[in-house]
């Protein structure tokens, strides 16, 4: 078995082992890999795959076509880039702002299913992260009624690890506060257990398969 393959199976295990009554999607972050290391995590039955820059993560996207893939766009969004996220991801976890979803909405072709769409919550309050502040989600979340081509999910975080428990459960409050929503996508190699026992339902893991970024 390939290092990779054997790494997968091991952080799948970890989330088999924790109790919880939610189904968890493991999805592979591949920033920086090449797309041979995906093709090995593919080879090991892998799907969803997590990319943060939008070239290498369209040249991966053609790379490794015809496979039933399913990719998610984590990374910052700037404008200029919604058009190619609208057109080659199925999945975006960084709406930040109303801006961005108009225009994923406006810019997801027709021919495809709608785009699914998790919005940032910046659940520490942290200057240097991007997301929504906790108090002005209730008055985002009625806008995405105008949109017909992008269905928003939940939420995804990146808590500050000093106090990540309680971030994930403020998460947790938050989704449960609307019953619409299913999705939180939250812990990533270090954290996976603590966020999958408040709730995650997508876990985010990019070291602990394909090994230390440079
Ligand atoms: C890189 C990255 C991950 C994966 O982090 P690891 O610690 O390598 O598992 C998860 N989420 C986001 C948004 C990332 O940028």
């Amino acid at each position: 078995m390939s290092m990779i393959a054997e790494n997968l199976k091991n952080v799948q295990n970890r989330i088999n082992a924790v109790d919880t009554k939610k189904q968890v999607t493991l999805i592979a972050v591949s920033k920086t890999k090449p797309a041979s290391d995906l093709q090995q995590a593919i080879d090991a039955g892998q799907l969803h795959f997590g990319e943060n820059y939008l070239q290498e993560a369209l040249d991966k996207i053609e790379a490794l076509k015809g496979q039933n893939l399913i990719w998610h766009f984590i990374g910052p969004i700037q404008s200029n880039k919604t058009k190619q996220i609208a057109e080659n991801f199925s999945w975006v976890h960084s709406v930040d702002r109303l801006k961005i979803a108009k225009r994923l909405n406006d810019q997801r072709p027709e021919n495809l299913e709608k785009l699914n769409v998790l919005l940032q919550v910046n659940i520490d309050n942290e200057p240097t992260k991007s997301g929504v502040l906790i108090d002005e989600i209730d008055e985002i979340i009625p806008h995405f009624e105008n949109f017909q081509n992008i269905s928003l999910r939940g939420f995804m975080c990146i808590p500050n690890p000093d106090n990540s428990q309680q971030s994930f459960a403020k998460m947790a409050k938050i989704l449960q506060k609307n019953p619409d929503l299913d999705v939180l996508s939250m812990g990533m190699s270090a954290d996976l257990e603590l966020a999958i026992e408040n709730g995650a339902t997508f876990v985010r893991i990019g070291s602990d398969i394909f090994g230390k970024r440079a």
